[in-house]
């Protein structure tokens, strides 16, 4: 059994069974065969039943968010905010999929030559319970829409959601095996990996998952797309328009309560306007309202569970050992930690060097433009980098400088279903969204037609 508790209170949510190998077999069948079919369907036919979960999500988002806040402690404000997000994903993807697979004409010396974009089948989805909705929609979504099938193990602590989720397709009018939900524990992964009938992976997880499933891929030869850790730096440079930056920095470190991959988890600013940045940066992190994630005002709810909670404590307290300074908050209470700030940070202190996932910002001050992008690409992360000024010539001077998959400028960096989405370095590879979101899993087939007349 898989127990779903809640971690603001610690209640028990619900006990799942687990699929057994015969499960597991039942259900890649139904997968494999349903792909034989869905494979054939039109794209307006798949446009119809995405619309429709569209609207599902939106007629019952207040049911979803419920079970998000109830599993992983997410206030529910920000939980109805991610179901409509998976909504708008769904409708961007009915409204363009057939636009961005559509056969790519190149001239040749043949009659005609041409890319065209091609379904795969069973995908596996690894998700983590972060965004337990939104993870998996941004990967089905483009997934279904171009003719494939998924299957999903979601993490153990949001299985509730997981079924959630089936329930979104089914009661959308998908096929029963377009999209199923596999109640597993990690331990199953390898064995669905290495199967015939999947045909390739993405995970968004940590770099541990995500390096031990594309070693097993690897060795099948299966394509995987990684979206892993991050640790994103927020750039403000000296000629910043400070209210507006501050504001974007508190919710590009703070909202789901930190824990996000690409939040801003690092504050590198110029050293003339630290003191001033830092005073009005402080102010505002001690106004967000920490409480309940069921009440409709809280912003900072729990960590999602209590060993994650103890490992930001742990990078906290380190780096103070190490010369970093309180600015506020600092502490934890079972799986609720205080919206924290810590100047003072240095290169090699592990709020600096390692991703922490809570509510914990860290401080470190430079001198100029290069120095502030060799602190930004210190780190083996690079999922994003947002800068803050009001001199578009240095912006763009500076976006090439950045190793990051994303540059925002003068915005914290999101997810859009218009843009691609993905990371270097540690943060994975592969981009999820946008039209390089929905090549990512199609078999890219050049065809040749050629005439002897
Ligand atoms: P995690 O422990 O890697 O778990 C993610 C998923 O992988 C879960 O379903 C988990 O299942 C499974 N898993 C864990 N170890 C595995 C293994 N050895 N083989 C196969 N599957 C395995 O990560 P997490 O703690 O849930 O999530 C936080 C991490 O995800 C952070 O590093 C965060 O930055 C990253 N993340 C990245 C993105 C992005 O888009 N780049 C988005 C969100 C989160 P169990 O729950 O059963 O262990």
């Amino acid at each position: 059994m898989i127990t779903s508790k809640n971690p603001y209170n610690g209640e028990e949510i619900a006990q799942i069974k687990e699929f057994d190998q015969a499960d597991i077999n039942k259900a890649l069948d139904l997968a494999d065969n349903t792909f034989k079919t869905w494979r054939e369907t039109s794209y307006k036919h798949r446009s119809e039943l995405m619309m429709k979960a569209a609207e599902e999500l939106k007629e019952n988002k207040q049911e979803y968010a419920r079970m998000i806040t109830l599993e992983m402690g997410k206030p529910i404000s920000q939980s109805i905010s991610e179901i409509e997000k998976c909504a708008w994903v769904c409708e961007y993807y009915a409204e363009n999929a057939e636009k961005h697979l559509e056969n790519e004409i190149i001239e040749t010396d043949a009659d005609t030559s041409y890319v065209s974009y091609e379904p795969i089948g069973v995908v596996l989805a690894v998700m983590p319970w972060n965004y337990p909705f939104w993870q998996v929609f941004r990967f089905a979504a483009p997934a279904l829409m171009a003719g494939n099938i998924g299957v999903l193990k979601h993490a153990s602590n949001v299985m509730q959601s997981a079924e959630n989720i089936q329930k979104v397709f089914e009661r959308a009018g998908f096929p029963k095996g377009c999209f199923q939900n596999l109640p597993i524990s990690s331990s199953k992964v390898e064995g669905i990996l290495r199967d015939k009938r999947v045909k390739a992976a993405t995970l968004t997880g940590s770099k541990p998952a995500g390096s031990s499933v594309a070693s097993i891929a690897g060795e099948e030869i299966k394509k995987t797309v990684l979206e892993l850790g991050g640790s994103n730096a927020l750039v403000i440079f000296k000629d910043a328009n400070i209210e507006e930056a501050v504001k974007t920095c508190v919710q590009a470190r703070f909202q789901n309560t930190g824990q996000s991959c690409i939040a801003g988890k690092r504050l590198i600013v110029h050293e003339d306007i630290a003191d001033s940045f830092i005073k009005k940066f402080k102010e505002q992190v001690s106004e967000l309202k920490s409480g309940d994630p069921s009440e409709e005002d809280t912003f900072i709810g729990v960590l999602s569970r209590e060993d994650l909670a103890e490992d930001l404590e742990k990078q906290v307290n380190d780096s103070v050992e190490q010369g970093a300074k309180i600015v506020l908050g600092g502490k934890r209470k079972g799986t609720y930690f205080e919206p924290t700030i810590i100047s003072n940070v240095t290169k090699e202190m592990p709020i600096f060097k390692e991703e922490t996932f809570g509510p914990a910002i860290s401080i470190t001050t430079f001198k100029d433009d290069e120095e502030a992008v060799s602190l930004v690409n210190y780190s083996d992360f690079g999922l994003g980098v947002s800068i803050f000024t009001e001199d578009v010539g240095r912006a763009k001077r500076l976006v090439p400088m950045f190793d990051d998959g994303a540059v925002f400028v003068n915005e914290l960096v999101k997810s859009d279903p218009r843009l691609p989405f993905g990371g270097t370095k540690i943060s994975g590879y592969g981009r999820e969204l946008s039209a390089h979101g929905i090549r990512e899993f199609v078999n890219r087939k050049t065809v040749y037609f050629n005439s002897y007349w």
